[in-house]
């Protein structure tokens, strides 16, 4: 690496193999992280740079990032790495506008489908709110697979598609394109085949090149923990929200964090089509919001939180009230199926589908073995059981099914009886679906006293 040659002159731009000296300058960056050295930020642009020009070998990056997983860094290298990659590809650019424009990001949990009724909600409140998401890998759900279950919808829209429809509607939920943040892409994909996600400065330059690539004005983010979490504690997850609240701050974004819990699974439905349906009968006025109070909370909470951030609300008490007004209206509801046929989705189609009790080949009742109160219900296992069923990813090739999940989960602090459904599985067959009951039954604890459920909202992170 030379700092001093033009960015546009390097091998694989000139048409050659990276010349060896380039390879060594490499190599004498990985030995200073690895005895943990700081990097200078023309050095990390630089490292950027050719490695997304495809002139640095995967085996180097891998190295240089398990050095950064032992030896960190340092707020002012992470803040180099995250601009570096922001700057890799296309950034968002909106005409001038009186309607600020924000996003929600969350780490990813079971259960999980806040962006859903989310986007048409902020849309509804004077945001523009250009959701860009991802696909799930492992345990966790991606909200892309989600909406890959609305027949017809697409969610890999061009750029200029992206900002005119957040222009003219207020929201879009799609893909990352390929050229913004291509950076990303590609260091996410060696970070996950290298053992190295689990990185607090890696994890936040990633999430966040990606939403200051949006140019927002405010940020709220999710930063979950528990069983299903990404950071398995509260003070892992406040470590990580610290870092991307300071880190948003300081490059001009309203960010904001909060803590939430993942030992539980969010709302009562895990499977990327059922979650599409119970985040519709959270937007819809007509259903029951008790059985999915907490869902409704969370999307509530956010839409309040980018209210006050961004000073079209006072106080968060108004700014909730303003949010449930406009769920109870029925105009997030609304707003949701245009945005969702602005996307090609067929809504005679989605309609049907979603008057289906379900659309998996088997759907077994799960029944309690003695009669309580549910004192867990680990969000964890019941991933893993989706996952296995075929509803998530074990490699970023694998094939989805997004009929499979399970709904009706008992949740702690309820009641049940002895043969009582602590949940239903929805399968492809019924040996599957037999073979995920026995399973699913140790994702559920019953005792004979009454705990009080955690609360889900455990702290906020403000800077
Ligand atoms: N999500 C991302 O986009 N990047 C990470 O590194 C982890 C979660």
């Amino acid at each position: 690496m030379r700092p001093s040659r033009p960015a546009n002159s390097s091998a694989k731009s000139r048409g050659q193999a990276p010349a060896p000296s380039e390879l060594v300058n490499f190599l004498s960056l990985i030995e200073s992280k690895r005895e943990g050295r700081a990097l200078a930020p023309g050095q990390i642009q630089e490292w950027v740079r050719e490695f997304t020009a495809g002139q640095i070998p995967d085996y180097q990056m891998a190295a240089m990032l398990m050095a950064v997983f032992f030896r960190g860094l340092d707020p002012v290298e992470t803040t180099a790495l995250t601009l570096a990659m922001r700057d890799s590809g296309t950034t968002l650019r909106w005409p001038r506008d009186r309607r600020p424009v924000v996003d929600k990001h969350s780490t990813g949990g079971i259960g999980d489908k806040v962006s859903l009724p989310l986007a048409p909600l902020l849309a509804c409140l004077g945001f523009r709110v250009p959701m860009i998401s991802g696909r799930g890998l492992g345990i966790t759900g991606g909200t892309l697979d989600k909406l890959d279950s609305i027949p017809g919808l697409q969610t890999l829209l061009p750029v200029k598609q992206i900002v005119a429809q957040v222009q003219r509607l207020g929201c879009v939920i799609c893909g990352q394109t390929e050229t913004m943040v291509p950076a990303d892409k590609k260091i996410y994909a060696l970070r996950d085949a290298s053992g190295t996600v689990p990185s607090i400065p890696l994890i936040t330059a990633s999430i966040l090149s990606k939403k200051l690539a949006e140019n927002l004005d405010a940020l709220i983010l999710d930063v979950k923990f528990g069983c299903a979490a990404f950071m398995p504690t509260r003070a892992a997850a406040r470590t990580l929200a610290r870092a991307m609240v300071g880190l948003g701050r300081q490059c001009g974004t309203n960010t904001l964090a909060m803590l939430t819990d993942m030992n539980t699974p969010l709302g009562r439905a895990a499977g990327n089509w059922l979650e599409v349906k119970e985040s519709v009968a959270c937007l819809d006025p007509g259903s029951d919001p008790r059985p999915i109070a907490d869902l409704r909370a969370l999307v509530v909470d956010c839409a309040a939180h980018l209210l006050v951030q961004t000073g079209k609300s006072k106080t968060l008490a108004a700014a909730r009230q303003r949010a449930r007004a406009v769920l109870q209206s029925g105009a997030a509801r609304k707003k949701w199926e245009d945005m969702i046929v602005a996307q090609g989705a067929d809504l005679k189609a989605f309609t049907r589908k979603l008057q289906c009790d379900h659309t998996a080949g088997c759907v077994l009742g799960v029944t309690a073995r003695r009669g309580g109160f549910i004192s867990r219900c680990d969000a964890r296992i019941i991933g893993e059981v989706i996952r296995d069923l075929g509803g998530g990813r074990l490699t970023q090739e694998s094939a989805i099914d997004y009929a499979v999940g399970v709904d009706q989960l008992a949740k702690p602090g309820e009641a049940v009886a002895k043969g009582g459904t602590l949940c239903r599985l929805h399968a492809a067959d019924s040996a599957r679906a037999q073979a995920a009951a026995e399973r699913i039954q140790d994702a559920f604890a019953i005792s004979s006293r009454r705990a009080r459920p955690a609360p889900l909202v455990v702290e906020m992170i403000l800077a």
